[in-house]
């Protein structure tokens, strides 16, 4: 598998650290919303990465994180906590916001048929392994405390910001490094780059979410929690790491720099990042007006896997606009294929004797695009070229497309699943001799036992074809 390591800036062949299995981490929600759609691209991204190496034989080990504590309205440590600002928009807990919002993401993520990862771990109870990532640092030589908060050198670490490197500095898709210093206002950073591993009451003495730690009571920075877990359960080194586009900049910068500051060698190869979802130019955040979430989606009509099927056109790595003229098209297109697929069913229970399995070709050139990079607008457009193909048996066919569908994730032969009796075969095969003997009395008598026995007869062909009502 080729893949666009962002770390290094060009496709490379995928090279596991242990045969056969693949270590995944994915940066998960901040629980303190709904998710917008925005953030659910990424999660989807993140879903077909994870299908496409499963189905290409990989056993994949996928850790996503739950943010429920540290993480302030900007990513570089500025601004309110972002679980205090929905604690105090609903009037309730931190703790109660935590739950109601991280339940309210498995539900996004169970109707878009995102395969649950292995495991989701919560920052609040991994406090104890964040500060014993944070005392490795100090035992380093990374760290420095002043006003009450434990900060991280960046000026200690030779090739801080390789991952952001020249290329988005100065782009509108990230903070570039230099936006980060120019907006940086905490006088207590001896460096503009320089960020919170520990918050104390010094600077959130308000905070409900606290902590015990060597350097007083308080709470961890948004960026530690990653590097701590993402360790803890994948081991010191795992095989990729995956997020938007907006972490590269600050947080998984950050995230390199406190594991490779404890590890003293590079930490993660492989860094995959999913672009933005945008609305006319206008980028999606949670701070803006346009807050659309699947619930808004749904409550125009639309089903959640209308949204994937909409996500599945546009490569990862491409901005992708969002419209409803387009969502409705998806819809549509969806819809299409679902139909197509159905009549390829109704044909393989029909006349199963008369079609044969054999290979095709499609089946290898969808493995192909997956392996250009997760080319998955090219693995969508061989699903439809397959249906559409009349030298393809319709057997073949359905288990041609069973088999995309394990990566697409769209449920293409989803409540069109039947099986046709014996019984009411055997009355399909004497209708078909009646009609073929011109007993159009005794066709229209079994027509009517078939009926009776809850299946519409249609004639196609000169064939008897039946389904269930
Ligand atoms: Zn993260």
């Amino acid at each position: 598998m080729n893949l666009y390591n962002t770390l290094t800036r060009q496709k490379e062949e995928l090279k596991p650290l242990k045969r056969g299995t693949i270590g995944l981490y994915c940066c998960g929600p901040t629980v303190y919303n709904y998710a917008h759609i925005g953030n659910l691209r990424t999660f989807l991204f993140e879903d077909f990465l994870r299908r496409a190496l499963e189905f290409s034989g990989y056993k994949v080990n996928q850790v996503m994180n739950i943010t429920d504590v540290g993480h302030l309205t900007s990513d570089a440590d500025e601004g309110e906590d972002k679980m205090a600002k929905g604690a105090k928009r609903e009037h309730k807990t931190v703790w109660e916001i935590a739950k109601e919002y991280t339940d309210a993401f498995f539900a996004d993520v169970d109707a878009l048929n995102i395969r649950r990862a292995t495991r989701y771990p919560r920052a609040t109870d991994h406090i104890r392994e964040m500060i014993a990532l944070i005392r490795r640092l100090e035992k380093n030589g990374f760290t420095y405390v002043a006003g009450g908060n434990v900060y991280f050198d960046t000026s200690k670490l030779n090739d801080y910001g390789k991952l952001a490197g020249a290329a988005f500095v100065g782009t509108r898709h990230a903070l570039s490094l230099q936006d980060v210093a120019r907006v940086e206002t905490d006088p207590n950073k001896k460096h503009p780059r320089n960020f919170v591993l520990w918050f104390t009451e010094s600077k959130h003495g308000n905070q409900d979410m606290q902590w015990e730690s060597p350097w007083g009571r308080g709470f961890p920075g948004w960026h530690i929690e990653c590097s701590a877990m993402s360790m803890k359960y994948l081991g010191d080194h795992f095989d990729i790491h995956c997020g938007g586009i907006d972490h590269i900049s600050v947080h998984h910068t950050n995230e390199i720099a406190q594991s490779e500051g404890a590890l003293g060698k590079e930490w993660v190869h492989t860094w995959l990042h999913g672009n933005f979802l945008t609305i006319k130019d206008a980028r999606m955040a949670k701070s803006g007006g346009n807050f659309l979430t699947l619930q808004v989606l749904k409550d125009k009509g639309f089903d959640a896997l209308d949204y994937r099927y909409f996500c599945l056109q546009a490569h990862y790595s491409q901005e992708l606009t969002f419209s409803w003229e387009g969502l409705d098209a998806a819809k549509t297109a969806l819809r299409r294929l679902k139909e197509k697929i159905k009549k390829i069913l109704v044909e393989t229970q029909n006349f199963a004797s008369k079609t044969q399995k054999t290979k095709n070709k499609y089946l290898s050139s969808f493995t192909a695009a997956l392996a250009d990079d997760l080319n998955m607008p090219q693995a969508l457009a061989l699903v439809w070229e397959l249906v559409d193909d009349g030298t393809i048996s319709a057997m073949d066919k359905l288990s041609t497309v069973q088999e995309m569908d394990k990566v697409l994730g769209l449920k293409l032969d989803e409540k069109t699943t039947f099986d046709i009796p014996e019984g009411i075969r055997k009355l399909v095969d004497q209708r078909n001799a009646a009609r073929a003997k011109k007993d159009w009395k005794a066709s229209d008598a079994l027509r009517d036992q078939i009926q009776a026995a809850g299946y519409v007869v249609k004639d196609e062909s000169g064939r008897t074809v039946v389904e269930p009502k």
